[in-house]
């Protein structure tokens, strides 16, 4: 395994009296593909939050890259390589799909001119042939895709996806997943939170489980698929 890239030690998030995350232990590595699964409700997308800084953990803290980022803001996060894409993707209506991308893109610095890179993101996704349509003419699976393009204008260093798959039939999954896979060929480490375990499994080097707010396993695909813990919290007893 290459280096890690994220690195979060006792990271806890609480809501009032009650504790959505943690403590959690986690490292990614540079490049890696990594599923996060887990119950509604087990805390997957508070982690989402105090990675990206949504949240300051109230305990705990956050390295990218060696460095503590657990009380940084969003933006600066965003702008040293972490990005993530929304479980509901919300475009800007009224705007077509290239103006989607060039919203974003007026905070992040780029080589070159902001309408090249926002042309080769959309390349990258699928979503050459659409550049000029509204974003409200766009389907469940273009959206998506938008919502990945976006993610990724910064050229991050880590994207996260939460639950990008949602509501696609399995060729629509397919589609998405190899979006992923060519992204992380090009070296981006990609954190999958997903609920369509043959896409997370197919996808992911590694798995790691979450159970109200704890991480309870860590495995490859079939490790996770034969863990007891993990078939107890998906099957019951
Ligand atoms: P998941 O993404 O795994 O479905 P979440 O991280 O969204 O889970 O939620 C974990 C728990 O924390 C849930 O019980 C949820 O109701 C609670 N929670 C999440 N965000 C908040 C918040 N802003 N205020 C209070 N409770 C929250
Ligand atoms: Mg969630």
């Amino acid at each position: 395994m290459s280096e890690t890239i994220l690195s979060l030690k006792g990271v806890e998030k609480i809501f009032g009296s009650f504790r959505a995350l943690g403590p959690v232990d986690l490292d990614v590595s540079a490049g890696e593909r990594l599923g996060i699964i887990g119950p509604n409700g087990a805390g997957k997308t508070t982690l989402i939050n105090c990675i990206t800084g949504v949240y300051a953990p109230d305990k705990g803290s956050v390295h990218f890259q060696g460095r503590d980022i657990s009380r940084i803001e969003a933006h600066k996060r965003a702008r040293l390589g972490i990005s993530r894409s929304f479980q509901i993707p919300r475009p800007f209506t009224g705007m077509t799909v290239l103006e989607n991308l060039l919203v974003p893109l007026d905070y992040c610095h780029v080589d070159g001119s902001k309408a090249e890179r926002a042309h080769a993101v959309l390349a990258s996704v699928g979503l050459s042939g659409r550049t000029a349509d509204a974003s409200e003419t766009l389907s469940q699976l273009e959206l998506r895709k938008l919502e990945l393009a976006r993610a990724l204008v910064g050229n991050p260093k880590v994207l996260i996806a939460d639950e990008a798959m949602a509501g696609l039939s399995d060729e629509e999954i397919d589609e998405v997943l190899e979006i992923l896979f060519a992204l992380n060929r090009s070296g981006v480490a990609v954190i999958m939170i997903e609920h369509i375990m043959h896409a997370v499994m197919r996808f992911s080097q590694r798995i790691v489980c979450f159970e109200t707010g704890r991480l309870i396993a860590t495995g490859t695909s079939a490790e996770i698929a034969d863990n007891p813990l993990v078939q107890k919290v998906y099957f019951g007893e």
